[in-house]
């Protein structure tokens, strides 16, 4: 939920209310907003302690972050190190196939579409986004792809694939909206999901595993 704080900066709170399937299934996981708050927060100091620029300002409270006020570009970027979720049924490859290279993806962000696939032909021909922003996209999501491996894997978690957006702002490109368990695919050790997958499947330890994400960003 966002709502405008000033000209320039919007406050973010962030609710336990879960959706999944196009918001055809809902729930609550109790504690997930705080967990994706501080996961966020801490995800987006990292990668711009790595020159990463985003759009986050400042946690301001246990469920709240001040964070510039950007156009959000409607792509949802995904970057895939396995085969997981709609793109192992896509390909009919089962869940956790390795792939040759990290994989970049664009959806359109459109809920009524069910935010379908789209390739970069269209992201350019129907003026999503400019060529130079593409470009600045795609190097980004990489470069934050490379960074979070590494950050999770120091951590003893596999980070599966993962979720981007990113705004404009005056003639800049930033990372925007939320990196968390809810926009990521993250195994522990023994190939247990530690994210949203437990709640899109019913595999039970959602909160847990939430406060286990949470407990390994900040320890
Ligand atoms: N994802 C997301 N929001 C979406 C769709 C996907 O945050 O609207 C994340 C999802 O959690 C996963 C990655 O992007 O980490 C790839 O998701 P996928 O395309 O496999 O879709 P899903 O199976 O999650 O519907």
């Amino acid at each position: 939920m966002l709502y405008r704080e000033g000209p320039d900066t919007l406050r973010v709170y962030f609710k336990d209310e879960a959706t999944a399937f196009n918001a055809q299934k809902r729930g609550v996981i109790p504690g997930k907003g705080v967990v994706n708050n501080k996961v966020s927060a801490a995800l987006f100091r990292y990668l711009e302690a790595h020159g990463i620029r985003t759009h986050f300002l400042e946690e301001v409270s246990e469920r709240e972050m001040r964070v510039r006020r950007v156009e959000i570009l409607p792509l949802e970027v995904i970057l895939r190190f396995r085969a997981a979720g709609s793109f192992a049924r896509r390909y009919g490859l089962g869940e956790g196939t390795p792939l040759k290279a990290p994989l970049l993806e664009f959806s359109l962000k459109n809920d009524a579409l069910g935010d379908p696939l789209i390739c970069e032909n269209a992201v350019l021909a129907l003026g999503l986004a400019g060529e130079e922003e593409l470009e600045t996209v795609k190097r980004t999501a990489l470069r934050v792809g490379e960074l979070l491996k590494a950050f999770f894997a120091e951590r003893g978690l596999e980070l599966v694939d993962f979720k981007l957006e990113f705004g404009r702002l005056g003639g800049e490109v930033l990372l925007a909206d939320e990196i968390s368990p809810d926009t990521m695919r993250l195994w522990d050790e023994k190939g247990e999901p530690l994210d949203k997958d437990r709640f899109r499947k019913d595999l039970g330890g959602v909160e847990e595993a939430y406060q286990e994400v949470l407990r390994r960003v900040l320890g």
